[in-house]
């Protein structure tokens, strides 16, 4: 124990404890994760070309961490990390897919809702949903990532690219701005996720001009405007002056240094350093220096419980970074654990682990590398012929802290079985996966000698990119590049599976389905027992609004993974659409009971009850949609249309508001609403804007048409 330390205690323990001093109120937290951001890209951290103002202002106000290090270059075992104060071989989340965090542990927002904090996170992608169980202890989740998205950005969205899966931090700023109305008048938890620089990097205006040099700059420029709004949100409402503020990277980007173009598959500090800021509502801290002592991302949670008076987690691994906060020359010292388990998951390459320090990053693999990272922040010259001492001993040093960390049960938080409707989404935003065996992810890492004679994914960085590069121009609509791209990728490596999957889904996005089976054909005979391309096809076959073979699909799915909900959903859904609401039903509820939560399941179940005319089970199911997503458009809307169906049209009208409040793009429900309001003959006002505004949002819809109806007949 420090004085510094001591005294900060005191001060905010005054802050905690009503009755010392002047304007007593309880310390809140908000702590906000940029995914994908490197920290050499903001100004503060010494980038010339930045435009990172916003940020740069906050960095003088706060101590910035020169040297923060995370856990994994992945999105989900990153923030569990984060949220847990462990490392991924304590908690068991190693990928964003075929992981689910395990009950059993315990992360910062179950502490601090147990102490009385209102808790509440809005998430930017799906690799942070809830159904990856990250939502422990948080009263709001708010993962609802369609939810503000404008009609027009509604139609530009695929059915293969699988619906929303991510949102740009002005939407994010929206969710936060309607959740702090709500809960910030009491002591509060907020987790904020911004996902931008994030790929693609399709920066909206005028960002995309003004960095077309480099689109992830232009990511980094958006997501620093919106940084600056929610910094005027909380510091409009009084905020700032009683508030933690943590901002901290999951993890950092490739950019193509070491021939890494994104993210998940090596250990260099282009994706493992991170940016980190922390700022505490006290005179004395050391507000804007900067820490050069290397800390870890399993240090947050420890830090902010104790810079709240409270004690860290029992289990974590991380320590308060409290003392720098006072003093950034406090003597300090810790190694950091890293590790990249995607490549050997996903293409059966080896995995990485690494230790390293405030001088060395020792990189354990087929070939192990060594870098001064305090010489050579680029990690140029591998010293590992040169050191061999050197590395021996950070070999040990590695395998210790493993030994010290890693929690008995490996499997943990692994999922027994592959959901392929998940991988397809992840792979949707550019995590290739594939590689069909969940035992994997329960394996422990390979001894020496495995390892020695496995494939180096350092060695494999060119299939990588082909397979990175296709699915990319697949997301940005530029049909032709994608599947020349993966043609040329195959031609490398015929027997591929990502590649023939991803080929697959760029055929079928061009309109070319019997190409598009052939290689699902192709796909099957390198792994026939994965679901993942009977999935796709279901998917394919429900765009072509081919249902029944859809049905044959999702079946085939279903057998290879019945319990994976979202399988059982699909088909389900494949049912409604050919008008078999009965076995669409046991279908959606066969579902839910593999996945309670599922709100997709929920909303279509009371669908299908109220086209059968079971509409007191419909009425229930809605409810239940409600109370899951009090804030979804499509559950308002739904709710809406069904009690206008049910002649209810006050209540009807009552949700439809309710829609447009939360999305106001909303085109359905500006026009039943303009529509519910002209029957009632009272608002012709009202009723001519909504229907102005239905038509400019979608001139050549049929909503469109039946407004034109409202207006026409207007007086
Ligand atoms: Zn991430």
């Amino acid at each position: 124990m420090t004085i510094h330390r001591t005294l900060h205690l005191s001060i905010i323990g005054c802050l905690l404890l009503a009755g010392c001093g002047a304007a007593p109120s309880p310390t809140n937290l908000v702590i906000l994760s940029l995914d994908t951001t490197r920290a050499d890209r903001f100004g503060s951290y010494g980038y010339s070309s930045a435009h990172t103002p916003n940020f740069d202002r906050f960095s003088a106000g706060s101590v910035r961490f020169e040297n923060a290090i995370t856990a994994a270059p992945i999105t989900l075992p990153a923030h569990t990390s984060i949220m847990t104060g462990t490392y991924p071989v304590f908690h068991g989340v190693h990928d964003n897919d075929g992981y689910v965090l395990d009950d059993g542990i315990t992360t910062l927002a179950e502490i601090l809702a147990s102490e009385g904090f209102v808790t509440g996170a809005v998430l930017a992608a799906f690799p942070l949903d809830s159904q990856f169980n990250l939502d422990q202890g948080f009263a709001s989740y708010d993962d609802d990532f369609q939810s503000d998205w404008t009609t027009a950005e509604n139609r530009a969205r695929t059915p293969l690219s699988f619906g929303f899966l991510e949102r740009k931090s002005d939407r994010v700023n929206m969710a936060v701005e309607r959740w702090l109305d709500t809960n910030a008048s009491e002591q509060f938890f907020l987790w904020v996720h911004y996902f931008d620089p994030h790929q693609p990097y399709n920066a909206p205006p005028p960002y995309d001009t003004q960095f077309s040099e480099s689109p992830y700059d232009a990511e980094m420029a958006f997501m620093d405007e919106n940084f600056g709004h929610l910094m005027e949100m909380l510091s409009s409402r009084g905020l700032m002056e009683n508030t933690i503020i943590v901002v901290v990277g999951d993890h950092g980007e490739g950019l193509g240094q070491h021939g890494e173009p994104t993210h998940a598959s090596y250990l260099y500090d282009t994706t493992m350093r991170v940016p980190l800021w922390i700022a505490v509502p006290d005179d004395e801290f050391a507000a804007g220096s900067a820490v050069m002592s290397q800390v870890r991302t399993i240090d947050i949670a420890p830090t902010v419980l104790d810079a709240l008076g409270l004690a860290a987690g029992p289990e974590m691994q991380g320590n308060s970074l409290v003392p720098l906060l006072y003093n950034p020359n406090h003597q300090w010292n810790r190694d950091a654990l890293l590790e990249a388990n995607f490549s050997w998951y996903h293409y059966g390459w080896a995995p990485l682990r690494a230790l390293r320090s405030d001088r060395w990053k020792y990189v354990l693999g087929p070939q192990p590398e060594l870098y001064d990272v305090s010489d050579d922040p680029e990690e140029m010259v591998n010293l590992i012929e040169r050191l061999p001492e050197e590395a021996a001993v950070l070999n040990q040093r590695l395998n210790a802290l493993v030994e010290a960390t890693a929690a008995r049960d490996l499997g943990r938080s692994a999922a027994t079985v592959v959901d392929a409707d998940t991988r397809l989404k992840l792979e949707a935003l550019g995590y290739l996966g594939g590689g069909g065996d969940a035992s994997i992810r329960v394996a422990p890492f390979p001894g020496p000698d495995e390892l020695a004679d496995m494939v180096n994914p350092m060695d494999q960085w060119l299939v990588m990119t082909f397979a990175n590069f296709a699915s990319e121009m697949a997301r940005m609509q530029r049909i032709d590049e994608a599947i020349s791209i993966a043609r040329e990728g195959l031609a490398m490596d015929p027997g591929n599976h990502r590649l023939r999957m991803v080929l697959a889904r760029v055929y079928a996005m061009r309109g070319l389905i019997d190409r598009s089976f052939e290689e699902l054909q192709a796909a099957r005979a390198l792994q026939p027992d994965d679901p993942e391309s009977y999935v796709l096809a279901g998917h394919i076959r429900m765009a072509q609004r081919e249902f029944q073979q859809a049905q044959d699909e999702f079946r085939q799915a279903v057998e290879r993974a019945p319990q994976v909900s979202a399988h059982v959903f699909n088909l389900g859904l494949a049912y409604a659409r050919t008008g078999d609401f009965e076995e669409a039903i046991s279908h959606f509820q066969a579902a839910l009971e593999l996945d309670p939560n599922s709100d997709n399941a929920i909303q279509e179940l009371a669908k299908s009850y109220s086209q059968v005319g079971r509409y007191e089970e419909a009425r229930e199911s809605f409810q239940r949609a409600l109370e899951l997503n009090p804030y979804s458009p499509s559950v308002l809307y739904n709710i809406a249309v069904f009690y206008r169906y049910l002649g209810e049209d006050d209540f009807s009208r009552r949700m439809f508001q309710a829609t447009l409040q939360v999305a106001p793009g909303h085109v359905a429900a500006a026009c039943q609403l303009a529509e519910l309001l002209h029957a009632d003959g009272a608002h012709p006002e009202e009723v001519q804007s909504l229907a102005e505004r239905t038509i400019e949002l979608a001139p050549d819809s049929p909503w469109a048409e039946r407004a034109q109806k409202l207006l026409d007949s207007q007086p």
